[in-house]
């Protein structure tokens, strides 16, 4: 069966006016398409992932571009077997991705971003010249998977990125700095903001991971592991060149890349474990949750 289902990622960067109206009428269009997803609508712009079936997000990226008058907007497309979200959340924000940098020192990428570097740019880069690989998601995120090499940050939200920089990263303002992220949005304002912290030399992976595993001269290469996404697939494939996982199951040290949440609700916790720990131990991060749920069902 041909897969009929299309599953977007895309942002831009671009003044709306009024943006609880852009937002009521994307809410429209998606459900007169039965679109699911999440898109953020602020003043600086939209960011969005969502799933539909393939006459519909063609008609989603239409509509959505007219709305916004301009066709700057890339989406990145992956084909899926149905919807990849449960529901629909159109929400208005201050910013599209929240680095809560106090209005004098926010970012406008439109003004100040690193420079954008092809796939095969930023490959180059990584492999002969004197650069460092900069992680710009979630420790979470890069738990899954990252490029060979890179500095991963210990975040757990964008918001903390100023001040882990500030603390932990100044020594390397002098160096060549390559920041990436999932589809690109997030270093639009984290490599602003570097320059602006005085870091000499800083570029950016356009388009993010997803784009560089779509690189037919790229193929992922470098990529260990696979990229975390925000919707049911949790982590997609990025490597066809040199592929290597790197999470192991919190149980039995090995190899896996299964993330799945602590059964245990208060907990939820994501972890990685494999199919076999799974069946012996049940999906727990550990003895106490499995200790705390089991008291409760006799
Ligand atoms: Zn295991
Ligand atoms: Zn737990």
């Amino acid at each position: 069966m041909p897969k009929e289902f299309e599953i977007l990622l895309y942002y831009l960067y671009v003044d709306i006016q009024d943006p609880e109206s852009f937002a009521s009428s994307q809410r429209r269009l998606c459900e007169e398409n039965e679109i699911m997803g999440r898109i953020i609508i602020s003043h600086e712009g939209i960011n969005g992932t969502v799933s539909g079936k393939k006459e519909a997000t063609a008609e989603y990226k239409k509509q959505t571009l007219e709305d916004l008058g301009t066709d700057r907007m890339q989406f990145k497309v992956d084909l899926s077997d149905g919807h990849a979200f449960k529901k629909l959340s159109v929400k208005v924000r201050p910013e599209i991705v929240s680095l809560h940098l106090d209005s004098q020192s926010d970012i406008n990428p439109n003004n100040q971003t690193g420079e954008r570097l092809a796939p095969e740019e930023f490959l180059s880069e990584m492999e002969n010249g004197d650069v460092i690989v900069f992680d710009g998601r979630n420790k979470y995120e890069s738990d899954l998977g990252k490029f060979k090499g890179a500095v991963c940050p210990p975040v757990n939200n964008f918001r903390e990125f100023p001040e882990w920089i500030r603390e932990n990263f100044s020594h390397a303002k002098g160096k060549r700095v390559l920041t990436y992220c999932t589809g690109g949005i997030r270093c639009e304002k984290l490599s602003g903001f570097l320059l602006d912290e005085g870091f000499k030399s800083v570029a950016q992976l356009d388009g993010g991971i997803i784009n560089y595993s779509k690189n037919s001269n790229t193929k992922g290469k470098n990529f260990d592991g696979e990229c975390y996404v925000f919707d049911q697939r949790v982590g997609v494939k990025v490597n066809s060149n040199n592929p290597k996982v790197i999470s192991k199951c919190i149980h039995c040290d090995q190899p896996s890349q299964r993330y799945r949440n602590c059964a245990w609700k208060p907990c939820n916790d994501q972890i990685f474990i494999c199919d076999s720990c799974e069946e012996e131990f049940g999906k727990f991060c550990g003895e106490e949750c499995r200790g705390s749920c089991t008291k409760l069902s006799p």
